[in-house]
């Protein structure tokens, strides 16, 4: 354990947002980093408790006491060895991650101040690239091979892991890059791509081969394997069958999160295909995650207003009894887009999109808790009510699943999970 007294003595510090005056004129990262010195002292704070629930609360299992102890007297390269001993790509959990680990902190009880985990490891990964202490490691094969079929998290992990146990690995992707929710789905300004370009070169020099552009008919896999992974993900986005859904102006969240990742990566659209805010009035619907990014993107694009609806209640600002420490607290979550300047309501059900030739003018909502309706004015709409899972084809025994399309749509840290779980199950099949 590191310092035995600093949890009483050092308050959390947490390295904040760029100002959002600057921040909304570019889709570079918004979160900033702490110096070394505070980051020691930061890592200091861990009290090393007897029961991590750190540890339990996290997917992967991550060590974090360990690696905490660790940075805390500097020895940086050591924390890395131990967070990669349960993490492939702390690069993205710890910039994504919603820090399941921090909510079940003892200190989140005691005082309502975690120690700041997810941003140490994000320390922790970008000290270790910065010092070299990252090298590829080339494999010796065994002659086994294995077709992973998705690039996203769970599809990289699964690659990852079989290709360090000796297999040889070919990715599959439709998408033109690999990453997929990561690179097409989740902002810049949360995930810049350049750091999931950086692990590609690395995974590509340690032997795994990525097929990019090929769509693959679930039916009937490549032949000349030994095994498969599917890892395509829950890409179904739900929809909001309503009178007006028809009307121009009404789209799927992704179809303006993945464009604008696009543009951002040098594609062009024709200017009739562009899903573009600028001068709008924005309604997001859905008042999760993926809306949050919707309302961060439509401000960049310089939208003239934005307003995020949600049918369910407001939930409870700091605390939930119906979710009580250890377990992830469902309360109110603000993110950095929402400080960027969006309006947010709850408890309104949408009733039909209202229009006029062809386009939309507004959204006609009911007021779950008194019935009464208006019209909210809107130029365009992203739909953000979630995704559901694609069925998959009966599967022979050497085909396994992971991540979102194992799971139905879920999280970064839990997709790198279920690949680690799913490269196991893969290697005692291969080795029967
Ligand atoms: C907008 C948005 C923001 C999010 N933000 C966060 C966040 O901040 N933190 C967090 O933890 N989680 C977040 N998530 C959830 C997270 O991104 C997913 O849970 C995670 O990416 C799932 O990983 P996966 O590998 O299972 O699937 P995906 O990332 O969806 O990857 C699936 C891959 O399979 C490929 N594919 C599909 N079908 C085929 C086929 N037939 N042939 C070839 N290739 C195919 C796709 O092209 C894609 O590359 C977000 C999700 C969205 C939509
Ligand atoms: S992956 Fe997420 S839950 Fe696990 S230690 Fe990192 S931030 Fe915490």
């Amino acid at each position: 354990m590191g310092d035995s007294k600093a949890f009483l003595a050092v308050p959390r510090q947490e390295a904040g947002y760029r100002p959002v005056h600057e921040r909304i004129t570019d889709f570079g990262e918004v979160e900033q980093t702490l110096n070394t010195n505070d980051r020691r002292r930061q890592a200091s704070r861990c009290m090393d408790c007897g029961v991590p629930f750190c540890h339990w609360a996290c997917p992967l299992g991550n060590k974090q006491p360990e690696w905490q102890d660790a940075v805390y007297k500097g020895k940086w390269k050591e924390a890395y060895e131990i967070l990669a001993s349960t993490c492939d790509f702390p690069e993205f959990t710890g910039r994504v991650c919603p820090a399941l680990c921090e909510k079940s902190c003892v200190l989140k009880l005691s005082c309502d101040e975690p120690v700041t985990i997810r941003e140490n490891e994000a320390a922790i990964v970008e000290v270790a690239f910065k010092e070299g202490y990252i090298q590829p490691s080339v494999p010796v094969y065994n002659g086994q091979r294995v077709a992973v079929v998705g690039a996203g998290p769970a599809g990289l992990v699964v690659a990852n892991q079989l290709n360090q146990r000796g297999y040889q690995v070919v990715i599959f992707d439709k998408a033109e890059a690999p990453g997929g929710l990561l690179r097409f789905g989740i902002p810049n300004f949360k995930l810049n791509k350049n750091i999931i370009d950086r692990r590609m070169e690395l995974l590509e020099k340690e032997g795994i081969v990525f097929q990019m552009n090929t769509p693959i008919d679930l039916k009937r896999l490549p032949k000349g394997f030994d095994a498969y992974c599917l890892c395509t993900g829950a890409e179904v986005p739900r929809d909001l069958v309503i009178p007006g859904r028809d009307l121009k102006g009404v789209y799927f969240a992704l179809e303006l999160l993945s464009q604008q990742n696009r543009v951002l990566a040098g594609e062009t659209f024709e200017k009739e295909a562009l899903v573009h805010a600028k001068g709008k009035k924005v309604v997001v619907i859905g008042g999760g995650d993926t809306g949050s990014d919707c309302i961060g993107t439509s401000i960049r694009q310089g939208a003239a207003s934005v307003l995020q609806i949600e049918i369910m209640p407001k939930p409870p600002i700091d605390h939930n009894e119906a979710t009580p420490w250890p377990s992830y607290p469902q309360v109110l979550k603000t993110s950095s887009s929402h400080e960027e300047g969006c309006t947010r309501r709850w408890s309104l059900a949408s009733q039909q999109f209202i229009g006029k030739e062809g386009r939309l003018t507004g959204v006609e909502v009911e007021d779950q808790l008194t019935g009464r309706k208006e019209v909210l004015e809107a130029d365009m709409v992203f739909l953000a009510m979630g995704y559901t899972q694609a069925a998959l084809p009966d599967l022979p025994e050497n085909v396994f699943v992971a991540g979102d399309a194992a799971t139905g749509a879920s999280l970064v840290v839990r997709a790198m999970a279920g690949g680690r779980e799913a490269a196991k199950a893969i290697q005692a099949y291969l080795q029967r």
